[in-house]
């Protein structure tokens, strides 16, 4: 197991930010790991990063007990910290070349060129970070996380405060990387795990509420169909709750409706039936899926 996590409990002061964590990453895999602010993302992956002890429970990376040795558990793991400090001051090249140094790494020419090369570096590799833009001090960011070729990458919230064309170029970068490691990232951008995830854990005021692959995800917290249906002619709204089937009835405008149902129900046909009863006629019919984006909200959901 790449990472594996038991029970892994911490409190800061008498908060609790995580709670009987547990979870396992196998070798290879990218792994989303999603929740809204203070969910405790950070607090995980400094924990899995040896930078922060747990209160209670064990990690492992790779095999290795982050307690019994955490400088083996650092050589295996790149990480991109939420907030990643930068020299400002420092050149990209010289920047890569000095993280390297720290690994006891030695900077040959061929190994840094390699790097720039995979992060797309090229162009600015001569430039001070500080001249550079935040998806470029990403891509920086993560040629440090990977100098020293490490098993597993360990991103917190890599895409946050770009645009949408870097968001695009980092997760594709990411998903390049992650052919050869395995990855964790973190991100409260749902979208962000559809685009490069295996698998998404979500986790909620510190406790693991879903751990599924995407697709298994959607299908089991389908509950529901909601179907948006607006008709020509005024209809009952009354008759229209009282059909067989309807769960709830929402009134969008005056000849529009999101009408929901059990997700074992399609109302479609009755819908069309009811208005021809009703002498109206159906202008459109639209059938909603539940997204991701749903179930997140569903599962984070303030209690
Ligand atoms: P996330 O990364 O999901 O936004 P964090 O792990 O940063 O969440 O935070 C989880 C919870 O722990 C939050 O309520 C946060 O305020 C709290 N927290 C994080 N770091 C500290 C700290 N150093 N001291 C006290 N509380 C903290
Ligand atoms: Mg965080």
């Amino acid at each position: 197991m790449s990472i594996k996590v038991e029970n892994i409990s911490k409190l800061y002061g008498k908060q609790r930010a995580l709670n009987d964590v547990s979870f396992e990453v196998k070798p290879g895999e990218i792994v989303g790991f999603l929740g809204p602010n203070g969910a405790g993302k950070s607090t995980m992956m400094k924990i899995i990063t040896t930078y922060l002890p747990a209160s209670e429970g064990k990690v492992s990376v790779c095999g290795i007990d982050v307690n019994e040795d955490a400088l083996g558990v650092r050589n295996l793991i790149g990480y991109l910290p939420e907030h990643n400090p930068l020299y400002l001051d420092m050149y990209v090249r010289e920047s890569i070349s000095f993280v390297a140094q720290i690994h006891k790494i030695k900077p040959t020419k061929k190994l840094l060129d390699e790097i720039i090369e995979k992060v797309g570096l090229q162009v600015e590799q001569n430039k001070k970070i500080g001249e550079l833009s935040k998806g470029y001090r990403q891509r920086v960011g993560l040629a440090q996380a990977l100098i020293h070729d490490p098993k597993v990458l360990i991103l917190d919230e890599p895409t946050t405060g770009l645009d949408p064309n870097q968001l695009t170029e980092i997760r594709n970068l990411i998903k390049t990387v992650g052919k050869e490691k395995t990855v964790m990232l973190s991100t409260h951008i749902m979208q962000e795990v559809e685009a490069i995830c295996d698998r998404v854990m979500i986790i909620n005021k510190g406790e693991l509420v879903a751990n599924k692959s995407a697709k298994e995800l959607t299908s089991i917290t389908t509950e529901k169909i909601i179907i948006t249906v607006e008709f020509e002619g005024s209809i009952d709204k009354n008759k229209l709750s009282k059909m067989e089937g309807v769960t709830k009835i929402t009134e969008v405008d005056e000849n529009t409706f999101k009408i929901e149902s059990d997700a074992s129900i399609d109302l479609r046909n009755d819908l069309f039936n009811f208005a021809v009863k009703q002498g109206a006629s159906v202008l459109t019919l639209q059938k909603e899926h539940q997204k991701l984006e749903d179930v997140f909200k569903q599962l984070t959901k303030q209690k």
